[in-house]
Protein backbone atom coordinates (compact mmCIF):
# COMPACT_ATOMS: atom_id res chain seq x y z
CA UNK A 1 0.00 0.00 0.00
CA UNK A 2 1.28 3.51 -0.68
CA UNK A 3 0.12 6.08 1.35
CA UNK A 4 0.79 10.08 0.53
CA UNK A 5 0.15 12.63 3.54
CA UNK A 6 -1.83 16.12 2.43
CA UNK A 7 0.74 18.27 4.21
CA UNK A 8 -1.13 20.41 7.46
CA UNK A 9 -4.25 18.05 7.10
CA UNK A 10 -2.84 15.24 9.41
CA UNK A 11 -5.99 13.22 9.14
CA UNK A 12 -6.34 13.14 5.63
CA UNK A 13 -4.63 10.78 3.35
CA UNK A 14 -4.08 9.00 0.52
CA UNK A 15 -3.71 5.23 0.52
CA UNK A 16 -3.52 3.26 -2.80
CA UNK A 17 -4.43 7.01 -4.62
CA UNK A 18 -7.94 6.75 -2.32
CA UNK A 19 -8.48 9.93 0.16
CA UNK A 20 -9.27 9.22 3.59
CA UNK A 21 -10.46 11.03 6.70
CA UNK A 22 -8.83 8.81 9.81
CA UNK A 23 -9.77 5.27 8.45
CA UNK A 24 -12.81 6.11 6.41
CA UNK A 25 -12.76 5.61 2.14
CA UNK A 26 -14.47 9.04 1.32
CA UNK A 27 -15.80 7.53 -2.07
CA UNK A 28 -17.58 5.22 -0.48
CA UNK A 29 -18.93 8.19 1.59
CA UNK A 30 -19.66 9.99 -1.51
CA UNK A 31 -21.59 6.85 -3.27
CA UNK A 32 -23.30 6.06 0.18
CA UNK A 33 -24.65 9.42 0.98
CA UNK A 34 -24.83 11.60 -1.96
CA UNK A 35 -23.08 15.46 -2.92
CA UNK A 36 -22.57 17.62 -1.38
CA UNK A 37 -21.57 16.13 1.82
CA UNK A 38 -19.71 17.46 4.59
CA UNK A 39 -17.60 14.57 6.47
CA UNK A 40 -15.70 16.17 9.95
CA UNK A 41 -13.42 14.03 11.21
CA UNK A 42 -13.62 13.71 15.34
CA UNK A 43 -10.05 12.83 16.30
CA UNK A 44 -8.82 15.88 14.32
CA UNK A 45 -11.43 18.10 16.56
CA UNK A 46 -10.37 16.13 19.65
CA UNK A 47 -7.11 16.64 18.94
CA UNK A 48 -7.15 20.35 17.86
CA UNK A 49 -9.33 20.57 21.53
CA UNK A 50 -5.91 18.66 23.00
CA UNK A 51 -3.62 21.48 21.78
CA UNK A 52 -5.57 24.28 24.07
CA UNK A 53 -5.57 21.73 26.85
CA UNK A 54 -2.47 21.12 26.58
CA UNK A 55 -1.42 25.11 26.67
CA UNK A 56 -3.94 25.51 29.94
CA UNK A 57 -2.60 22.32 31.37
CA UNK A 58 -2.72 23.19 35.51
CA UNK A 59 -4.32 26.61 34.78
CA UNK A 60 -8.13 27.06 35.99
CA UNK A 61 -9.67 27.76 32.48
CA UNK A 62 -12.65 27.25 30.36
CA UNK A 63 -12.55 26.36 26.86
CA UNK A 64 -15.78 28.17 25.11
CA UNK A 65 -16.28 26.33 21.94
CA UNK A 66 -17.46 29.50 19.55
CA UNK A 67 -20.22 27.10 18.00
CA UNK A 68 -21.11 30.08 15.19
CA UNK A 69 -18.00 28.22 13.55
CA UNK A 70 -20.17 24.74 13.00
CA UNK A 71 -23.47 24.25 14.99
CA UNK A 72 -24.17 20.88 14.30
CA UNK A 73 -25.74 18.86 17.35
CA UNK A 74 -23.43 16.11 16.72
CA UNK A 75 -20.52 18.18 16.84
CA UNK A 76 -21.42 20.44 19.89
CA UNK A 77 -22.32 16.73 21.92
CA UNK A 78 -18.43 15.62 20.90
CA UNK A 79 -17.13 18.94 22.73
CA UNK A 80 -19.59 18.94 25.45
CA UNK A 81 -18.13 15.05 26.40
CA UNK A 82 -14.83 16.41 26.18
CA UNK A 83 -15.43 19.40 28.37
CA UNK A 84 -16.13 22.05 26.74
CA UNK A 85 -17.92 25.18 27.35
CA UNK A 86 -19.86 27.36 24.93
CA UNK A 87 -19.99 30.47 23.59
CA UNK A 88 -23.04 31.58 22.08
CA UNK A 89 -24.54 34.53 20.05
CA UNK A 90 -28.10 33.63 19.59
CA UNK A 91 -31.07 32.01 21.70
CA UNK A 92 -31.19 29.43 18.61
CA UNK A 93 -27.87 28.91 19.29
CA UNK A 94 -28.48 28.27 23.16
CA UNK A 95 -30.97 25.75 22.30
CA UNK A 96 -28.69 23.98 20.41
CA UNK A 97 -26.51 23.34 23.19
CA UNK A 98 -29.45 22.40 25.67
CA UNK A 99 -30.19 19.80 23.16
CA UNK A 100 -26.81 18.27 22.21
CA UNK A 101 -26.59 18.11 25.97
CA UNK A 102 -24.22 20.48 26.98
CA UNK A 103 -24.47 22.31 30.35
CA UNK A 104 -26.10 25.76 30.47
CA UNK A 105 -23.51 27.20 33.33
CA UNK A 106 -20.42 26.54 31.16
CA UNK A 107 -21.89 29.24 28.13
CA UNK A 108 -21.07 32.68 27.65
CA UNK A 109 -23.10 34.75 25.77
CA UNK A 110 -21.82 36.76 23.02
CA UNK A 111 -23.07 39.40 20.35
CA UNK A 112 -24.19 43.12 19.98
CA UNK A 113 -27.58 42.60 19.54
CA UNK A 114 -29.13 40.16 21.92
CA UNK A 115 -33.26 40.41 22.15
CA UNK A 116 -34.63 40.70 25.87
CA UNK A 117 -36.26 37.47 24.78
CA UNK A 118 -32.81 35.86 24.32
CA UNK A 119 -31.67 37.35 27.65
CA UNK A 120 -34.78 35.70 29.41
CA UNK A 121 -34.17 32.48 28.11
CA UNK A 122 -30.91 32.59 28.69
CA UNK A 123 -31.12 33.76 32.46
CA UNK A 124 -34.06 31.08 32.17
CA UNK A 125 -31.42 28.37 31.23
CA UNK A 126 -28.92 29.55 33.88
CA UNK A 127 -25.93 30.58 31.64
CA UNK A 128 -22.74 31.48 33.00
CA UNK A 129 -22.12 34.89 31.80
CA UNK A 130 -23.84 37.47 29.07
CA UNK A 131 -20.59 38.95 27.06
CA UNK A 132 -21.85 42.55 27.40
CA UNK A 133 -21.26 44.57 23.80
CA UNK A 134 -22.81 48.05 24.80
CA UNK A 135 -23.83 50.46 27.46
CA UNK A 136 -27.17 50.45 26.10
CA UNK A 137 -27.71 46.31 26.81
CA UNK A 138 -26.21 46.63 30.03
CA UNK A 139 -29.02 49.05 30.82
CA UNK A 140 -31.85 46.61 29.64
CA UNK A 141 -30.30 43.19 30.57
CA UNK A 142 -30.07 44.71 33.88
CA UNK A 143 -34.10 45.75 33.69
CA UNK A 144 -35.01 41.92 32.53
CA UNK A 145 -32.54 40.31 35.31
CA UNK A 146 -34.29 42.70 37.67
CA UNK A 147 -38.58 41.56 36.37
CA UNK A 148 -37.23 38.27 36.61
CA UNK A 149 -36.03 38.59 40.33
CA UNK A 150 -32.50 37.46 39.50
CA UNK A 151 -28.75 39.04 38.64
CA UNK A 152 -27.14 38.89 35.41
CA UNK A 153 -23.71 37.74 35.36
CA UNK A 154 -22.08 39.56 33.20
CA UNK A 155 -18.56 40.68 31.31
CA UNK A 156 -17.16 43.31 29.63
CA UNK A 157 -16.69 42.92 25.83
CA UNK A 158 -13.45 45.39 25.64
CA UNK A 159 -12.52 46.91 22.07
CA UNK A 160 -8.94 46.89 22.65
CA UNK A 161 -7.72 48.82 19.34
CA UNK A 162 -5.61 45.86 18.03
CA UNK A 163 -5.32 45.14 14.54
CA UNK A 164 -5.42 41.23 14.16
CA UNK A 165 -4.05 41.66 10.70
CA UNK A 166 -6.71 39.34 8.88
CA UNK A 167 -9.28 39.84 6.36
CA UNK A 168 -11.84 43.75 7.58
CA UNK A 169 -15.11 41.60 8.05
CA UNK A 170 -13.38 39.58 10.21
CA UNK A 171 -11.47 41.95 12.02
CA UNK A 172 -13.42 42.69 15.61
CA UNK A 173 -11.22 45.06 17.54
CA UNK A 174 -10.17 47.63 15.89
CA UNK A 175 -11.91 51.14 17.00
CA UNK A 176 -14.20 51.48 14.09
CA UNK A 177 -15.97 47.75 14.43
CA UNK A 178 -19.26 47.26 16.00
CA UNK A 179 -17.90 44.90 18.46
CA UNK A 180 -17.33 45.85 22.20
CA UNK A 181 -17.06 48.77 24.24
CA UNK A 182 -13.75 51.48 23.34
CA UNK A 183 -11.12 51.39 25.50
CA UNK A 184 -12.20 55.02 26.86
CA UNK A 185 -15.32 53.68 27.88
CA UNK A 186 -14.64 50.64 29.87
CA UNK A 187 -14.17 51.90 33.45
CA UNK A 188 -17.08 54.00 33.76
CA UNK A 189 -19.11 51.15 32.27
CA UNK A 190 -17.84 48.85 34.73
CA UNK A 191 -18.67 51.54 37.24
CA UNK A 192 -21.88 51.31 35.94
CA UNK A 193 -22.52 47.46 35.71
CA UNK A 194 -21.48 47.69 39.46
CA UNK A 195 -24.42 49.71 40.68
CA UNK A 196 -27.30 48.38 38.27
CA UNK A 197 -29.27 45.90 40.87
CA UNK A 198 -29.87 43.51 38.07
CA UNK A 199 -26.36 42.55 37.19
CA UNK A 200 -23.40 40.56 39.01
CA UNK A 201 -20.09 41.74 37.83
CA UNK A 202 -17.63 38.67 36.96
CA UNK A 203 -15.27 39.50 34.24
CA UNK A 204 -13.83 41.11 31.33
CA UNK A 205 -13.35 39.40 27.85
CA UNK A 206 -12.39 40.77 24.08
CA UNK A 207 -12.25 39.00 20.80
CA UNK A 208 -10.41 40.44 18.51
CA UNK A 209 -10.92 39.07 15.23
CA UNK A 210 -10.71 35.81 13.29
CA UNK A 211 -8.19 33.31 11.36
CA UNK A 212 -5.77 35.39 13.09
CA UNK A 213 -1.91 33.99 11.81
CA UNK A 214 0.63 36.07 14.12
CA UNK A 215 0.70 35.93 18.16
CA UNK A 216 1.37 40.28 18.03
CA UNK A 217 -2.33 40.33 18.10
CA UNK A 218 -2.85 38.57 20.94
CA UNK A 219 0.23 39.94 22.96
CA UNK A 220 -0.83 43.48 22.04
CA UNK A 221 -4.54 43.12 23.20
CA UNK A 222 -3.41 40.96 26.23
CA UNK A 223 -1.51 43.84 27.35
CA UNK A 224 -3.96 46.32 27.08
CA UNK A 225 -6.71 43.86 28.60
CA UNK A 226 -4.38 43.07 31.83
CA UNK A 227 -4.29 47.05 32.16
CA UNK A 228 -7.41 47.28 32.09
CA UNK A 229 -7.68 44.75 34.81
CA UNK A 230 -5.63 46.64 37.18
CA UNK A 231 -7.61 49.79 36.89
CA UNK A 232 -11.36 48.22 37.23
CA UNK A 233 -9.85 46.52 40.50
CA UNK A 234 -8.58 50.19 41.54
CA UNK A 235 -12.02 51.01 41.49
CA UNK A 236 -12.80 48.26 43.88
CA UNK A 237 -14.50 45.80 41.19
CA UNK A 238 -13.62 42.51 41.19
CA UNK A 239 -13.28 40.90 38.22
CA UNK A 240 -13.45 36.80 38.64
CA UNK A 241 -12.27 35.62 34.99
CA UNK A 242 -10.45 36.83 31.63
CA UNK A 243 -11.91 35.62 28.66
CA UNK A 244 -9.40 36.40 25.31
CA UNK A 245 -11.95 35.20 22.90
CA UNK A 246 -10.84 33.30 20.19
CA UNK A 247 -10.17 33.96 16.20
CA UNK A 248 -6.67 31.74 16.10
CA UNK A 249 -6.44 30.72 12.35
CA UNK A 250 -5.67 27.34 10.29
CA UNK A 251 -3.83 26.51 7.37
CA UNK A 252 -6.06 26.97 4.23
CA UNK A 253 -3.17 27.92 1.78
CA UNK A 254 0.08 27.62 3.33
CA UNK A 255 -0.09 29.87 6.43
CA UNK A 256 1.84 28.96 9.17
CA UNK A 257 -0.35 29.97 12.67
CA UNK A 258 0.75 29.33 15.99
CA UNK A 259 0.22 26.27 17.48
CA UNK A 260 -2.45 26.44 20.62
CA UNK A 261 -0.22 24.98 22.74
CA UNK A 262 2.80 27.01 21.81
CA UNK A 263 0.56 30.50 21.89
CA UNK A 264 -0.92 30.32 25.39
CA UNK A 265 2.48 28.80 27.00
CA UNK A 266 3.71 31.90 25.42
CA UNK A 267 0.63 33.89 26.62
CA UNK A 268 0.75 32.67 30.20
CA UNK A 269 4.25 33.16 30.89
CA UNK A 270 2.93 36.85 29.75
CA UNK A 271 0.72 36.38 32.03
CA UNK A 272 2.17 34.94 35.12
CA UNK A 273 5.10 37.33 34.73
CA UNK A 274 2.14 39.97 34.83
CA UNK A 275 1.08 38.07 38.29
CA UNK A 276 -2.52 37.31 36.86
CA UNK A 277 -1.76 33.50 35.98
CA UNK A 278 -3.66 32.17 39.28
CA UNK A 279 -6.94 33.76 37.50
CA UNK A 280 -9.91 32.01 35.70
CA UNK A 281 -9.22 32.00 32.33
CA UNK A 282 -11.73 31.37 29.17
CA UNK A 283 -11.18 31.48 25.55
CA UNK A 284 -13.71 31.24 22.98
CA UNK A 285 -11.75 28.80 19.87
CA UNK A 286 -13.94 28.20 16.89
CA UNK A 287 -12.27 27.90 13.46
CA UNK A 288 -9.33 26.59 14.70
CA UNK A 289 -11.03 23.76 16.52
CA UNK A 290 -13.14 22.59 13.64
CA UNK A 291 -11.94 23.94 10.09
CA UNK A 292 -9.27 21.22 9.17
CA UNK A 293 -11.41 18.57 10.24
CA UNK A 294 -13.34 18.76 7.90
CA UNK A 295 -13.86 18.41 3.95
CA UNK A 296 -16.95 18.95 1.27
CA UNK A 297 -17.24 15.95 -0.99
CA UNK A 298 -18.68 17.25 -4.50
CA UNK A 299 -19.02 15.80 -7.87
CA UNK A 300 -18.43 16.98 -11.36
CA UNK A 301 -20.51 17.30 -13.37
CA UNK A 302 -19.25 18.69 -16.74
CA UNK A 303 -15.92 20.47 -17.69
CA UNK A 304 -16.70 23.05 -19.85
CA UNK A 305 -13.18 24.41 -21.53
CA UNK A 306 -13.15 27.52 -23.15
CA UNK A 307 -10.91 30.31 -25.11
CA UNK A 308 -10.10 32.25 -21.86
CA UNK A 309 -10.77 29.97 -18.61
CA UNK A 310 -11.95 26.44 -18.41
CA UNK A 311 -14.56 25.53 -15.93
CA UNK A 312 -14.91 22.56 -13.40
CA UNK A 313 -18.75 23.14 -12.88
CA UNK A 314 -19.54 21.13 -9.63
CA UNK A 315 -22.41 19.97 -7.28
CA UNK A 316 -21.50 22.14 -4.39
CA UNK A 317 -21.85 25.65 -4.48
CA UNK A 318 -21.49 28.94 -2.75
CA UNK A 319 -24.80 28.06 -0.66
CA UNK A 320 -22.69 25.52 1.05
CA UNK A 321 -19.10 26.71 0.64
CA UNK A 322 -20.09 30.72 0.82
CA UNK A 323 -16.20 31.68 2.61
CA UNK A 324 -14.75 32.21 -1.22
CA UNK A 325 -17.88 34.20 -2.37
CA UNK A 326 -17.68 36.06 0.88
CA UNK A 327 -13.54 36.93 1.22
CA UNK A 328 -12.52 35.87 -1.53
CA UNK A 329 -10.96 32.81 0.61
CA UNK A 330 -8.68 29.67 -0.28
CA UNK A 331 -10.36 26.01 0.24
CA UNK A 332 -7.86 23.09 -1.33
CA UNK A 333 -9.66 21.38 -4.06
CA UNK A 334 -7.97 17.72 -4.56
CA UNK A 335 -9.63 14.70 -6.12
CA UNK A 336 -11.22 11.15 -4.22
CA UNK A 337 -9.47 9.31 -6.78
CA UNK A 338 -5.99 10.45 -7.35
CA UNK A 339 -5.27 8.02 -9.87
CA UNK A 340 -5.11 10.83 -12.77
CA UNK A 341 -6.83 9.08 -15.57
CA UNK A 342 -7.50 12.46 -17.24
CA UNK A 343 -4.69 15.03 -18.04
CA UNK A 344 -4.13 18.22 -15.83
CA UNK A 345 -5.81 20.99 -16.97
CA UNK A 346 -6.19 24.69 -15.16
CA UNK A 347 -10.02 25.22 -14.04
CA UNK A 348 -11.85 27.45 -12.38
CA UNK A 349 -14.15 25.06 -9.75
CA UNK A 350 -17.68 26.92 -9.84
CA UNK A 351 -20.90 25.59 -8.67
CA UNK A 352 -24.65 25.36 -10.59
CA UNK A 353 -25.66 29.03 -8.71
CA UNK A 354 -26.89 31.53 -11.03
CA UNK A 355 -24.52 34.05 -9.70
CA UNK A 356 -20.65 34.85 -11.16
CA UNK A 357 -19.65 34.94 -7.46
CA UNK A 358 -20.65 31.24 -7.38
CA UNK A 359 -17.05 29.77 -7.42
CA UNK A 360 -15.09 27.37 -4.91
CA UNK A 361 -11.48 27.77 -6.32
CA UNK A 362 -10.05 30.10 -9.05
CA UNK A 363 -6.88 28.68 -11.10
CA UNK A 364 -6.66 24.85 -9.96
CA UNK A 365 -4.98 22.25 -11.44
CA UNK A 366 -7.00 18.84 -11.61
CA UNK A 367 -7.17 16.38 -13.17
CA UNK A 368 -10.85 15.22 -13.95
CA UNK A 369 -13.54 13.48 -16.10
CA UNK A 370 -17.54 14.44 -15.22
CA UNK A 371 -19.24 12.26 -12.57
CA UNK A 372 -15.77 11.79 -10.56
CA UNK A 373 -15.55 13.82 -6.98
CA UNK A 374 -13.60 15.93 -5.29
CA UNK A 375 -13.11 17.26 -1.47
CA UNK A 376 -12.97 20.86 -0.70
CA UNK A 377 -10.22 21.57 2.03
CA UNK A 378 -10.74 23.05 5.19
CA UNK A 379 -14.93 23.17 5.11
CA UNK A 380 -15.38 22.48 8.77
CA UNK A 381 -15.77 25.85 9.99
CA UNK A 382 -17.69 28.46 8.38
CA UNK A 383 -19.67 26.52 5.96
CA UNK A 384 -22.38 24.16 6.76
CA UNK A 385 -23.28 26.98 9.97
CA UNK A 386 -23.32 29.80 7.29
CA UNK A 387 -24.90 27.84 4.47
CA UNK A 388 -28.62 28.87 3.00
CA UNK A 389 -31.10 27.37 0.69
CA UNK A 390 -30.12 30.21 -2.25
CA UNK A 391 -31.59 28.68 -5.44
CA UNK A 392 -33.27 26.22 -3.31
CA UNK A 393 -30.92 23.79 -2.99
CA UNK A 394 -31.04 21.44 -0.35
CA UNK A 395 -28.50 21.63 3.00
CA UNK A 396 -26.26 18.71 2.19
CA UNK A 397 -26.11 15.91 4.86
CA UNK A 398 -23.47 15.66 7.27
CA UNK A 399 -21.33 12.91 8.83
CA UNK A 400 -18.68 12.12 11.18
CA UNK A 401 -16.33 9.67 10.87
CA UNK A 402 -14.72 7.99 14.12
CA UNK A 403 -11.67 5.85 13.00
CA UNK A 404 -13.29 3.10 10.48
CA UNK A 405 -17.05 4.37 11.21
CA UNK A 406 -19.07 7.01 9.55
CA UNK A 407 -22.11 8.23 11.20
CA UNK A 408 -24.12 9.72 9.26
CA UNK A 409 -25.22 13.37 11.81
CA UNK A 410 -27.42 15.24 9.77
CA UNK A 411 -29.73 13.62 7.00
CA UNK A 412 -29.94 15.57 3.52
CA UNK A 413 -32.71 18.18 3.63
CA UNK A 414 -35.84 17.31 2.05
CA UNK A 415 -36.69 20.41 -0.90
CA UNK A 416 -39.97 20.22 0.71
CA UNK A 417 -38.52 21.21 3.71
CA UNK A 418 -37.36 24.04 2.73
CA UNK A 419 -40.93 25.53 1.78
CA UNK A 420 -42.19 24.12 4.72
CA UNK A 421 -43.45 26.99 6.11
CA UNK A 422 -44.58 28.96 3.04
CA UNK A 423 -48.22 29.96 2.27
CA UNK A 424 -50.22 30.24 -0.99
CA UNK A 425 -52.64 33.13 -0.80
CA UNK A 426 -56.48 31.84 -0.46
CA UNK A 427 -57.66 31.71 -4.46
CA UNK A 428 -59.18 35.07 -6.04
CA UNK A 429 -62.46 35.26 -6.37
C1 LIG B 1 -16.71 34.29 16.11
C2 LIG B 1 -16.32 34.51 17.50
C3 LIG B 1 -15.39 33.67 18.11
C4 LIG B 1 -14.66 32.57 17.37
O1 LIG B 1 -13.85 33.03 16.36
P1 LIG B 1 -12.89 31.99 15.57
O2 LIG B 1 -12.14 32.85 14.65
O3 LIG B 1 -13.79 31.05 14.87
O4 LIG B 1 -12.04 31.31 16.57
C5 LIG B 1 -15.11 33.87 19.44
N1 LIG B 1 -15.71 34.84 20.15
C6 LIG B 1 -16.62 35.68 19.60
C7 LIG B 1 -17.25 36.73 20.43
C8 LIG B 1 -16.94 35.54 18.26
O5 LIG B 1 -17.83 36.38 17.70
Amino acid sequence: MTTTLLPGHPFLRYENKALHLEGVRLLDLARRYGTPLYVYSRAAMLEALAAYQRGFAGRKARICYAMKANSSLAVLQLFAQAGCGFDIVSGGELARVLAAGGDPATVVFSGVGKTRAEMREALRAGIGCFNVESEAELEVLSGVAESMGMRAPVSIRVNPNVDAKTHPYISTGLKGNKFGIAHERVLATYQRAAKLPGLHVKGIDCHIGSQITEEAPYLDAMERILDLVDAVEAQGIRLEHIDFGGGLGINYDGETPPAADALWTKLLARLDARGQGERQFMIEPGRSLVGNAGVCLTQVLYLKPGEQKNFCIVDAAMNDLPRPMMYEAYHGIVPLDDSASAPPRVYDVVGPICESGDWLGRERELAVRPDEYLAVLSAGAYCSAMGSTYNTRARPAEVLVDGHTAHLIREREAISDIFRTERLVPAGP
